[in-house]
């Protein structure tokens, strides 16, 4: 089957062809790991992450790499501002090294945890940075690049396609309209590849280079790494929305000046997850982290399953309530999974009707990604009396491929003793017809995550997580 992607480039919803036949390459911007990724960060992580699924799922072998950036990424896209792992390490009292591990070692646990695939290749931007200095002097010889007191600059006037992606005039983007304008640079539009010492003193991670010591700008890490590790044409390339206008207008920039012919074919990215109405979900320094989440007694896989009922291409509002409503749909899920698999009838009552259903869901997946209506798939098939547990079952984990629910790996958690009694006291107080006192044990049950249903022939009992 065909599979439309919106393509930011074109600005309309295409089929997706592949370069080869053998592999598609994909890359996403990673994490600049100098703190936690927020839950805005990790929504596009996991649409990254749906869009990756859905292409393995129609028979695409995908070559997935990411950068992990771990120097050059200033506080601002106008090149000022400290480097971000400088701030890290300032704040923490730690080496820039020391940050850099540890917020990558907690972001792929975060992935991890939010069934996100791990990128085929996931490389540091301190680990390539000869690279970097190779390709910038292409560049240069090239006269797309300048130098000046050791800083090297991209001259966007001397690349007449530049901000197509995002449509804005170049006069709309200059920086010098909203932040001091480096006086360094020819146009105020023009952007940093190389950045010496003679702008950023204090930057502790420096290098040899042609243009004296300093370190690379962001920009052309992830260029540099698309081009390295998935060749000179690109099929697919992702982030979220905010990098439209500068990072991947550069990025595009330096790709298509360096390689000199077209580099991606297929742009797509994410919207924001917002914060409108519950100011109680906003930490201080913005977004909360997966923790902060966790603390509030949710798993992370209740926020993959909140992110997927909006489409990528909406924004989506984050809320406690919002959040709560996904963790009861999810827990419900989780339990008719489990009933599923318990039921020993194993018969297949309805392989039309699974068909029909297996059609359903690949053509709205199929069509730009639309999960929510995914999502309404899984709901229906839950609800359809006409089908069996068996069928119920297959059809999840089918769907689960893309969904990344994690509907394979569901277990039964064992009952802690504390709710067995718990459980048998609310029997005896329903037996004894002590209604109060069985309402009572039902919530100081739900307090341990237990559902109670009571059934005409006993009590049942279910995690509501
Ligand atoms: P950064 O570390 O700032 O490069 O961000 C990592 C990824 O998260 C990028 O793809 C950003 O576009 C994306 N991102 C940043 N803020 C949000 C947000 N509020 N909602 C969704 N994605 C975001
Ligand atoms: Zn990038």
């Amino acid at each position: 089957m065909g599979i439309k992607l919106y393509n930011t480039w074109s600005r309309k919803k295409e089929l997706f062809k592949s370069i080869s036949d053998d592999c598609v390459g994909l890359y996403t911007c990673g994490p600049t790991v100098y703190n936690y990724a927020h839950i805005g960060n990790l929504r596009t992580y996991i649409f990254e992450d749906i869009l990756r699924r859905t292409l393995e799922y129609f028979g695409y072998k995908i070559k997935h790499v990411m950068n992990v950036t771990d120097v050059g990424h200033l506080v601002s896209d106008a090149d000022t501002g400290d480097d971000k792992m400088v701030i890290g390490a300032r704040r923490e009292g730690k080496t820039v090294q020391e940050i850099a591990r540890y917020y990558e070692k907690i972001f792929f646990q975060d992935a991890e945890s939010l069934n996100i695939l791990r990128p085929h290749v996931a490389c540091r931007a301190t680990a390539h940075v000869n690279d970097m200095i190779e390709f910038i002097q292409v560049l240069v010889d090239k006269g797309y690049a300048y130098k000046v007191e050791g800083n090297v600059y991209f001259e966007i006037s001397k690349f007449p396609e530049y901000g197509k992606l995002s449509g804005i005039p170049i006069e709309k983007l200059l920086a010098g309209a909203r932040i001091e304008v480096d006086k360094n640079k020819r146009h105020p539009g023009d952007f940093a590849l190389w950045l010496s010492k003679s702008k950023f003193p204090n930057q502790v991670m420096q290098w040899d280079s042609p243009w004296g010591r300093g370190f690379p700008g962001w920009h052309i890490e992830c260029t540099v790494l698309a081009i390295k590790y998935l060749g000179k044409r690109l099929d697919i390339h992702c982030g979220g929305i905010d990098h439209i206008p500068i990072h991947h207008t550069n990025e595009i920039a330096q790709a298509e000046a360096y390689l000199g012919h077209k580099w991606c074919n297929v742009w797509v990215h994410g919207e924001f997850l917002v914060l409108k109405r519950d100011k109680m979900s906003k930490s201080k320094q913005g977004f909360l982290d997966l923790r902060a989440l966790i603390n509030h007694g949710f798993e992370p896989l209740h926020y993959r399953y909140f992110c997927l009922g909006a489409h990528y291409r909406q924004q989506l509002d984050f809320s406690f309530d919002g959040l709560e409503g996904a963790k009861r749909a999810y827990a419900n899920l989780r339990q008719r999974v489990l009933e599923y698999r318990a039921d020993s009838n194993r018969n297949h009552a309805n392989p039309e009707l699974m068909k029909e259903y297996m059609s359903e869901f690949e053509n709205v997946i199929a069509d730009d990604l639309n999960v929510p209506l995914a999502l309404a798939v899984v709901w229906k098939v839950v609800k359809d009396i006409k089908l069996s547990s068996r069928d119920k079952l297959n059809l999840l984990l089918e769907f689960d491929r893309v969904l990344g629910l994690g509907f394979k790996t569901i277990e039964q958690k064992e009952l802690p003793e504390v709710c067995q009694k718990l459980i048998k006291q609310r029997e005896q107080a329903r037996k004894d017809e002590n209604w109060d006192e069985a309402d009572h044990l039902r919530e100081e049950l739900s307090q341990h995550d237990i559902g109670i249903k009571d059934t005409q022939k006993a009590t049942e009992w279910y995690w509501l997580k």
